[in-house]
């Protein structure tokens, strides 16, 4: 039997010349202070893609010196919500124009599948409309009850400054969950990509110039977290930071932003657990489980990587989704029957490949995959599909984030048990209940901590939905009208009509 569907390297072209970074400081592109660069090379192919700019303290402070002025000066956040509207609107149109040439770059940076890349950018540009029209319907509230003489009003106000810190899984889906919803607030900002994946975030600021973006509103620096990110989240000029990474650095900025007391908004990691109850319909539950583990090779915040089946069906369902898991196509990302690519460096396939290990001493076992994959033609490093089964509670892989294509298959008897189960780890990204009884469903939905739950479904999602987690999975709310909230300040001014306050001194 063939063990896995396997996709040689194609024919597609990948460039000849890398992409060139540079930080977009005040309107103008520019190399590092220092002259520093950094490159990055496609982790399936192992070709050169991209050579940036690699940034530093000046470069850093230069970047938030821009976006402070900008602010300060008034006229973009005191701009009509309509101005900014049409920016946002002119700007997802050239994403959409662009789409191809962006969608490239993403694959060729993050080795993620071609069809996936265009339907991110594509989703990526929806948002941008989204966050048009908050532009446009942003308001405050107005109090008329306060007595005769006075009149209350809650005016929305764009927190200032905001640093944006991206990871390398969704490099330009990520930023599109933030930018847009800053910018419709009002607010500047100072942005910095992933250091794995920055290129297609110096596309959106061409963009954004080419959309009539004032200089300085926002403002990209690339390179590293150390300084770059350290920087962004220390300086005083800054008064917000938006985070999507890891929850260990998303601690350490907690720790950093602590020192200036700045709002912090985090969107980290999860152990995303899905229950069946045994009248799921098992078919179509196993497709969403094989989604919800590979997509993205598993490298997603949202990878559903832990099921908690019923112990009736366990069997069945599990052997299900091992021959579905034989037949996704793993390999080159290039070729678009694709659907799961390279994982992202040699270091972090060695901790996947550490987590089975460990896994397999603790006396789970592994009936199916366990090892790394060579594909024909291509020099970088794939993750073969990997089921363990026997997973106990106490194993670390059944509650820390692995991030690549694992599935651990945990069992129950009780709905007790089943929540017990779910709620076990640290985190509260998103949970899945998969049951044909509504009350089942309700009654999963209301107690498991997560900040999603799917029903007899897996990773939908919505610009008008709100996305973010409980507990160690982060603190704050994109995506919906909470994705403007993030950005704005409530202020309460309070006026009184004529001089009718009654006197102190008599
Ligand atoms: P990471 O935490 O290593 O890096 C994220 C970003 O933070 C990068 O730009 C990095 O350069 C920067 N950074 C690193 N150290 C920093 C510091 N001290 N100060 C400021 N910035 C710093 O995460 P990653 O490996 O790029 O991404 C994977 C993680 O992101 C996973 O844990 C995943 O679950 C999480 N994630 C969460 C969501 C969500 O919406 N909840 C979405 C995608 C990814």
């Amino acid at each position: 039997m063939t063990q896995f569907t396997l996709i040689p390297a194609c024919s597609a072209a990948i460039p000849t010349d890398p992409f060139i970074g540079q930080h977009l400081i005040d309107g103008a592109w520019v190399g590092s202070a220092d002259g520093a660069v950094f490159e990055r090379h496609s982790p399936a192919h192992g070709d050169l893609v991209s050579r940036s700019a690699r940034g530093g303290k000046d470069d850093t402070a230069r970047a938030i010196a821009a976006a402070r002025h900008a602010f300060d000066a008034g006229d973009w956040a005191s701009s009509q919500g309509a101005a900014r509207a049409r920016i946002l609107l002119k700007t997802a149109d050239l994403i959409d124009e662009n789409r191809e040439r962006i969608a490239v770059l993403e694959t060729l940076e993050s080795g993620k599948p071609i069809a996936q890349a265009r339907a991110e950018i594509e989703g990526a540009a929806d948002l941008w409309r989204y966050a048009a029209a908050l532009a446009r319907t942003l308001h405050g509230d107005s109090h008329n009850s306060l007595g005769p003489d006075m009149l209350g009003m809650v005016l929305k106000e764009p927190v200032g400054v905001v640093s944006l810190i991206t990871p390398w899984n969704f490099p330009f889906l990520i930023i599109s969950q933030k930018l847009p919803f800053a910018l419709a607030a009002g607010c500047t900002a100072v942005v910095k990509p992933s250091e794995m994946t920055p290129s297609t975030t110096v596309i959106l600021g061409q963009l954004l110039q080419q959309a009539g973006l004032p200089d300085g509103v926002v403002n990209i620096v690339l390179g590293y977290g150390d300084p770059v990110g350290a920087l962004m989240t220390g300086d005083e000029r800054v008064d917000m930071v938006s985070f999507t990474g890891s929850t260990a650095v998303g601690k350490q900025i907690v720790r950093t932003a602590a020192g200036t007391l700045k709002k912090v908004s985090l969107e980290l990691g999860g152990k995303n657990p899905q229950v069946i109850f045994p009248d799921a319909d098992l078919e179509a539950t196993a497709d969403a489980i094989v989604f919800g583990v590979y997509f993205n090779a598993g490298e997603c915040c949202n990878s559903g990587s832990r099921i908690i089946v019923h112990e009736d069906v366990a069997t069945a369902l599990t052997e299900m989704v091992v021959e579905m898991s034989r037949k996704v196509p793993f390999g080159d990302p290039l070729d678009p029957r694709t659907k799961v690519g390279a994982i992202i460096s040699p270091e972090h396939q060695a901790k996947i490949a550490a987590y089975v290990g460990d896994a397999e001493t603790a006396g789970a076992q592994v009936v199916l995959g366990g090892e790394p994959l060579a594909i024909d033609g291509l020099a970088g490093q794939f993750y073969a599909p990997t089921i363990l089964t026997g997973v106990t509670p106490d194993m670390a892989i059944a509650t820390e984030e692995v991030f690549g294509p694992v599935l651990s298959v945990l069992t129950f008897r009780t709905m007790d048990e089943a929540i017990s189960l779910a709620n076990s780890a640290s985190y509260g990204l998103s949970a899945g209940i998969w049951s044909r009884d509504v009350h089942t469903c309700l009654e999963f939905s209301r107690k498991v901590r997560a900040g999603t739950v799917w029903t007899n479904t897996w990773m939908d999602g919505f610009a008008e939905m709100p996305f973010g987690g409980v507990k160690q999975s982060g603190q704050g709310r994109e995506l919906g009208r909470y994705g403007i909230e993030e950005f704005l300040e409530v202020k309460s001014v309070q006026m009184r009509i004529g001089d009718t306050r009654p006197r102190w001194v008599a």
